[in-house]
């Protein structure tokens, strides 16, 4: 379908011409009453890409007409994540900036005889559509309902007492074309427009007049839109305005989460999750502070496409165009989770040998740093078994094994703590100066905590054990939400150098556990914290 199909006529095509240029006219219209998520990024690609690709431009609009859930906070948090997944908008808007305007078309609309002001309650209003029959007030005269529609304005009713209602038809097979509500009372204060109106128009009028009167080309929505087209057109058609071209795409599910805005607010209100920004949150600004690169989204949004289908996409995925993004990039260190001391019994005491580690295995381009070896040293307690099997690389008694950039060690000893003798106070093993040696386990590990960091670590998995949270009824989506979606690790210890010069969105590679951010949490020197964005291998 082109523009035609809009069914412009020839002068409103003209008028938009030299209005426009001729060019291609998209918008993000997002409500301003929760943060941006995974599914706005789709949204986002769609929108404002389509617009680069016709050297077009995308505006973001704040589709801001119902006061009640709309805050400041989000619509500041919108732009920023707008801006952060790497968009320019061409201009920013407004809904409420045409309050005055849609409100002289909702007069103009009753005096063609195709509104009226209406005083039944919403289950009354069902009710009606149920039997397909007429408002009682569906024919009162021009002049009274103009008369009310001013009432209304003028705060002399209350809330739901009376509604603005388009003229369409009650026999209409779409319910949507029903007599669709156009504006309702609320006393409630506008985020953006303040106390000026108690009456705020609905989705079905505001959002077609305003594509309209900012000469949207394409007017790009989800799939769940679809029904309320014919009251779009009908609408820009009853006022003689220029007609967008509509199109309607499939809403993107990601697997393990939600998408919906109540459910991320209940979330996020009931303190199931640590903000919006959350890591785990599918928010743009909780992907940002797990780490996920902006250019991540934009690859994973162009590989999901844009269909009418189902568009159920799994979280690896994401994860996948993450790790794809950080690989090349980002510098190597290492960080121990859970220490494990050793003490080399060959050594001296203040033994210090600083090492040279490349940044990066495979990219010589990114230099050294040096890793200090000494006396002291620490594994991760998961390398380390008492007894020894085929299939483990990790450190037993006995044992050899490579400290990754420095030298081999043998276990020979183990000191069990006089507290508690099931625990292990260190081990005692013994290097080996002869660095050609290959034995098969390869571990990372730290330097004695007068050269490491210690660091709080938060690991991340799914927020939710099923794939399709949403879909479960009622309130039991809740006890879908993972025990172990954020595990901490106050304990950690990272190497001296990634310590240095750390500030919160620093991204690492720590060895052979996967990719860490450093979060906003941090109070740096004195506390540092790092998010686990994605292990080094999906586990699909
Ligand atoms: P929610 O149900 O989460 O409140 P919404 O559609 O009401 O979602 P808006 O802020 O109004 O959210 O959405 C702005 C734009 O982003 C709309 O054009 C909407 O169609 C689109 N959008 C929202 N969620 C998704 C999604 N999951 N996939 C693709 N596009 C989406
Ligand atoms: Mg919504
Ligand atoms: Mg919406």
């Amino acid at each position: 379908r082109d523009l035609e199909t809009a069914r412009n006529t020839p002068e409103l095509l003209e008028r938009h011409r030299l209005a426009t240029g001729g060019k291609v006219i998209c918008r993000f219209p997002p409500e301003p009453n929760g943060f941006l998520h995974i599914g706005h990024a789709k949204s986002m690609f769609l929108n404002f890409g389509y617009a680069q690709k016709e050297n077009g431009i995308c505006i973001l609009r704040y589709d801001d007409t119902n006061p009640e859930a709309e805050r400041e906070e989000f619509i500041k948090s919108i732009e920023e994540s707008v801006r952060w997944l790497g968009y320019e908008p061409a201009k920013i808007t407004f809904t409420s900036d045409y309050f005055d305007q849609l409100y002289e078309l909702a007069v103009e609309l009753i005096k063609r005889d195709k509104a009226y002001v209406c005083h039944l309650k919403p289950d009354e209003i069902s009710q009606y559509r149920e039997k397909k029959q007429d408002s009682p007030w569906r024919n009162r005269p021009i002049e009274e309902s103009l008369r009310l529609f001013e009432d209304m304005k003028f705060g002399k009713f209350e809330e739901g007492a009376a509604i603005l209602r388009m003229k369409i038809d009650m026999q209409h097979p779409n319910p949507c074309m029903q007599d669709p509500i156009a504006y309702r009372i609320r006393y409630k204060r506008h985020p953006h427009s303040g106390d000026k109106w108690c009456i705020y128009p609905s989705y079905d009028f505001a959002h077609c007049i305003v594509d309209s009167l900012e000469w949207i080309t394409h007017s790009l929505c989800t799939l769940e839109f679809e029904i309320r087209r014919d009251s779009y057109y009908w609408l820009l058609a009853a006022l003689d305005l220029y007609r967008p071209f509509v199109w309607e795409f499939s809403r993107l599910v990601v697997t393990h989460t939600v998408v919906s805005k109540r459910k991320l607010t209940f979330l996020v209100d009931k303190g199931y999750v640590r903000g919006w920004d959350d890591p785990r949150m599918p928010t743009l600004m909780g992907l940002r502070r797990r780490g996920f690169p902006p250019e991540a989204l934009r690859k994973f949004c162009a590989s999901v496409g844009v269909t009418r289908g189902d568009n159920l996409i799994g979280f690896h995925k994401l994860e996948n165009a993450c790790r794809t993004c950080l690989d090349p990039q980002v510098l190597r260190r290492m960080c121990v989770l859970e220490p494990l001391k050793i003490i080399i019994e060959n050594l001296p005491e203040d033994h210090v040998e600083w090492l040279q580690v490349p940044n990066h295995p495979k990219d010589e381009r990114k230099g050294n740093h040096t890793s200090p070896f000494t006396k002291e040293v620490f594994i991760e307690k998961s390398d380390f078994r008492l007894q020894d099997e085929r299939d483990f690389f990790g450190l037993a008694p006995g044992k050899t094994v490579l400290l990754r950039y420095a030298y081999p060690i043998k276990a020979k000893d183990i000191k069990w703590s006089a507290e508690d003798p099931s625990k292990i106070e260190f081990i005692v093993a013994s290097y080996d100066p002869d660095k050609t040696q290959k034995p098969k386990g390869v571990l990372h590990w730290v330097a004695s905590t007068k050269f490491s960091t210690s660091v709080e670590v938060r690991l991340y998995n799914n927020l939710f054990l099923s794939e399709q949270p949403g879909f479960i009824k009622g309130d039991a989506w809740l006890n879908d939400i993972n025990p172990e979606s954020e595990i901490v690790k106050e304990k950690a210890l990272l190497e001296y150098d990634a310590a240095k010069n750390i500030h919160p969105g620093d991204i690492f590679q720590f060895e052979r556990l996967g990719f860490f951010c450093c979060d906003k949490d941090s109070t740096i020197p004195t506390r540092i914290v790092f998010n686990r964005t994605v292990t080094l291998k999906g586990s699909r």
